[in-house]
């Protein structure tokens, strides 16, 4: 399997090749240069091994279609020391629940920092770990986080040989629990970096130091954002394992509800259609920043300005431009690395927007891809929490609630809706005592966190200090 760039550079590369890298050269976003073919025979097979053998055994055979430059043992290990009950919570790894027939929630968000981005991150760990042995490297992740990124990237790292993280967040912003959460870490290679400022001077200074070439190149700076094809990859897997939780045999069709900011979580349920799982429909769930509603209703992307960028109370979905989206359009086009450049780079560089919406193919979208869209607003939000709680007695948390306010306005008798639960509510606490006059339950592990001791540092927020602290901890 070789990967080539969304912005027409066919150069090939392996998978170990991009492994570490963010953009490709020429500014777009790396994908394979085939999607692998399920066919009905092998789907099958997938079922069986997932039913006889678990989570890690599937995550195992489907890595091995797209990696071909680490040796199936090693990769085997990797995926067996990933996703483990230990780490997940549960021997299924993402259950199902059902909320009533026809709707049903995949629980991905037991791991480590209780949001779904751990399923990928917890794996990029290993990978990164393996990969830079066998190179006799060393990197240093700097990354800005307003949450959930940033202790995912952190739980996933510590402890990791070769690998430090400089995770800039702004000080005093981030929710009691979420500050807690990764400010306790004490492990020497995870470094906390509280900026004197907001969150979009946390990534200023990211942008700035990386665009210092030669302090980049000497300190060997990386990143785990979510264009990163890994995370995407390892999220594919998870499709495939709620589609055999919701169905007795491979004729079934089912679809997918997926709480969307980045466009990085329901891109991975756009490969596993394009492989052939059977899937219905893709239902994107915004909230009030709606940039992908908007071009799955209209044909028109329009990415927003910060003052246009709404803080809600589902802040991992405040996006104002997705980046991932970027990888749809790119099959949306017929795989056009020139038409994909003319929008990305041409279009949205000069305008901030571009229109599809009288192009034929876009049509597609929905009839050929099978994407369907929907938004959700704080008071949605509220309503849904608060209706699940009292039918099913489940709650769920704000994220999620966008995805069960979208879903129930596409469901189609006969289709099974998988809606995908991307956080708990314990990291969302203040809103779910808003919507139920109670606050959430809280995971054993996290009792009396905010209590434990801090690793963390307050710089003011400038590019400078930063990069004298990375420097430093180089030495
Ligand atoms: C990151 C995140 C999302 C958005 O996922 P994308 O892959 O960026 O679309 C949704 N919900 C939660 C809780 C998240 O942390």
């Amino acid at each position: 399997m070789n990967y080539l760039s969304t912005r027409g550079d066919a150069t090939p590369r392996k998978f170990c090749d991009i492994l570490l890298e963010g953009l490709a050269p020429d500014g777009g976003l790396y994908l394979p240069d085939h999607y692998p073919r399920i066919d009905a025979a092998r789907l099958a097979e997938l079922r069986r091994v997932h039913a006889g053998q678990g989570y890690a055994a599937l995550a195992f055979e489907i890595l091995s279609l797209y990696i071909d430059d680490i040796p199936a043992a090693d990769l085997k290990t990797i995926c067996d020391k990933t996703y483990t009950a230990e780490v997940f919570g549960t021997r299924e790894i993402v259950p199902l629940k059902k909320l009533e027939d026809g709707l049903y929630l995949e629980a991905l968000s037991n791991g480590p920092t209780l949001a779904f981005k751990d399923m990928a991150m917890q794996l990029l760990g290993h990978l990164f770990e393996y990969e830079l042995a066998r190179r006799g490297e060393q990197l240093n992740i700097l990354g800005a986080t307003s949450g959930d990124t940033g202790s995912a990237a952190e739980y996933a790292m510590r402890g990791k040989r070769g690998i430090r993280v400089f995770m800039l967040s702004p000080h005093g912003r981030m929710s009691p629990f979420q500050q807690a959460q990764m400010f306790s870490l004490q492990d020497p290679n995870i470094h906390n970096i509280a900026v004197e400022g907001v969150f979009d001077d946390c990534q200023d200074i990211v942008k700035a130091v990386s665009n210092d070439l030669a302090f980049k190149a000497r300190y060997k700076i990386g990143t785990v954002n979510s264009i990163n094809w890994a995370r995407l990859l390892a999220q594919v897997v998870y499709y495939f394992a709620g589609y055999f939780q919701a169905t007795q045999s491979d004729g079934e069709r089912v679809s997918f509800a997926v709480p969307s900011g980045n466009f990085g979580n329901v891109c991975a349920g756009h490969v596993a259609r394009m492989m052939g799982l059977p899937i219905d429909r893709l239902v994107v769930a915004t909230n009030e920043n709606d940039v992908l509603d908007e071009f799955f209703r209209t044909g028109v992307y329009r990415v927003r300005g910060a003052a246009d960028t709404h803080e809600t109370s589902s802040p991992s979905m405040d996006i104002s431009k997705a980046s991932n989206f970027e990888r749809f359009v790119f099959d949306l086009l017929g795989r056009d690395g020139a038409a994909t450049r003319a929008m990305f780079h041409d279009a949205l560089g000069t305008d901030g927007r571009f229109d599809l919406g009288s192009d034929a193919r876009f049509a597609d979208a929905a009839g050929r891809y099978g994407f369907i869209s929907g938004k959700s607003t704080h008071a949605d939000r509220l309503a849904t929490i608060r209706e699940v709680d009292q039918r099913h007695g489940v709650v769920i948390d704000t994220h999620t609630a966008d995805g069960v306010k979208v879903a129930r306005q596409h469901l189609r008798p006969g289709v099974p809706m998988i809606v995908l639960e991307t956080a708990l509510p314990i990291k969302f606490a203040a809103t779910i005592e808003e919507a139920l006059g109670r606050a959430p339950d809280r995971p054993a592990r996290f009792e009396g966190i905010e209590a434990l001791p801090r690793r963390v540092r307050v710089l003011p927020a400038d590019a400078a200090g930063v990069k004298a602290l990375v420097a430093r901890e180089c030495e």
